[in-house]
């Protein structure tokens, strides 16, 4: 609507639609699929007393199958994802000559900023659609084939630490043969409400499990919650590709922070990258007219535009913006990592399994397809 197209973060579109869910919850013809962003299971908690910080992946995955979702799946599967397509368009374009400094394109807040601001810079941005989205195209093609169900019938909601998110999946450029990818988008804070609403008392629920096939994680994509998560994540990647080896210290501590701007070297062979971090609006639009102005020495630049990234995003309990609650948030998003049998997304058996029974080539023909996007200038009005 009008809100939508004058509101640079989507934040005015930020409708409650959990009275939608709990509806095609209860209808028996439609098959109700959730996805839950890596930045809601470090902070749910906080809404039922547990202290900041705390990791509540598998409380997650009891409680939604108490509210009756008929498919649990993981955000961080499709983190994984993006991270093979973003790592991908990386190379190629390292190895082509192409167009760097590569932007990543995961914050929609971020994407409607420069499309409004920087309406001459729209081939710089990576294409890759974000994790949530990559998630709605893959069930409404691959998961709904392989369980024969049409896609009409299949509902994606979202669990997000995100309110732009909300307005991301109006995007028209997202549309999937007139059907949206991704049905409704509820906050951690609407979650929270929803599960009160259910009687269901989170912090003593036992831990559960995601459902396999779009369930599995590495510790690549937890950390896309954090500020500098998404691009420590493509250098875990990247670097073994480029290399052919297999990177066994996988913390580029360089990447991490909570500083506005940051910038770290890191060194892949004979090459030296070059990558910059920002978060918040205005510390971007410093980094995208230092680029405007030929002044920029990155290869490769995160913009996340929440305070520490997902982790202090709109729809996360309330904060305030306290930093003491974002920092125990942060290490929490570092703790799941270290704790992961696998910390690098093209070690997910269930994403390398996509490509192999499903989607071809990493950014090939049908990746290109389904999870790749495109910008589109816009105007104030
Ligand atoms: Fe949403 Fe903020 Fe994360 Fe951007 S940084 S995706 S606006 S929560």
């Amino acid at each position: 609507g009008q809100c939508v197209a004058v509101c640079p973060t989507g934040a005015l579109s930020a409708v409650n639609t959990t009275h939608k869910v709990w509806t095609d919850l209860q209808n028996p013809r439609k098959h109700v699929v959730v996805q839950v962003a890596p930045a809601v299971r470090v902070a749910i908690g906080e809404m039922f007393g547990m202290e900041p910080g705390t990791i509540s992946t598998g409380q997650l995955a009891t409680a939604f199958r108490r509210m009756g979702f008929d498919a649990i799946f993981d955000t961080d599967w499709a983190a994984d994802l993006t991270i093979i397509e973003e790592a991908s368009e990386l190379v190629h374009r390292i190895e082509h000559g192409g167009k760097l400094p590569i932007l990543t394109s995961c914050c929609p807040a971020w994407v409607r900023f420069f499309e409004y601001q920087f309406p001459d810079m729209l081939d710089i941005p990576s294409t890759c659609k974000s994790p949530q989205m990559m998630m709605g195209s893959v069930v409404k093609s691959y998961y709904a084939e392989k369980m024969a169900i049409d896609p009409k019938d299949i509902v994606v909601v979202s669990v997000m630490p995100c309110i732009a998110k909300k307005a991301e999946i109006q995007r028209e450029e997202l549309f999937m043969d007139g059907l949206h990818e991704v049905d409704w988008v509820v906050t951690t804070r609407e979650l929270g409400y929803m599960l009160r609403e259910a009687g269901i008392d989170f912090s003593t629920l036992p831990d559960g499990e995601f459902d396999n096939l779009l369930g599995e994680s590495t510790g690549a994509s937890v950390i896309f919650g954090a500020s500098g998560g998404v691009i420590e994540a493509a250098v875990r990647t990247a670097y073994d590709w480029l290399t052919g080896e297999d990177l066994q210290e996988v913390d580029f501590k360089q990447l991490r922070g909570l500083e506005g701007v940051r910038s770290a070297k890191v060194k892949i062979k004979d090459m030296e990258l070059n990558i910059g971090i920002a978060h918040g609006l205005g510390n971007a639009r410093k980094l995208l007219e230092s680029i405007r102005r030929g002044e920029c020495e990155f290869q490769a630049i995160e913009i996340m535009a929440c305070p520490g990234g997902c982790i202090g995003g709109g729809g996360q309990p309330f904060h305030h913006g306290d930093m003491e609650i974002i920092k125990k948030r942060q290490e929490a998003i570092y703790r799941e990592d270290a704790g992961k049998p696998k910390r690098k997304s093209h070690e997910n058996e269930m994403v390398m399994k996509l490509y192999r029974e499903y989607m071809g080539e990493p950014y090939g023909e049908k990746a290109h397809e389904l999870l790749h996007t495109h910008y589109v200038p816009r105007e104030m009005i």
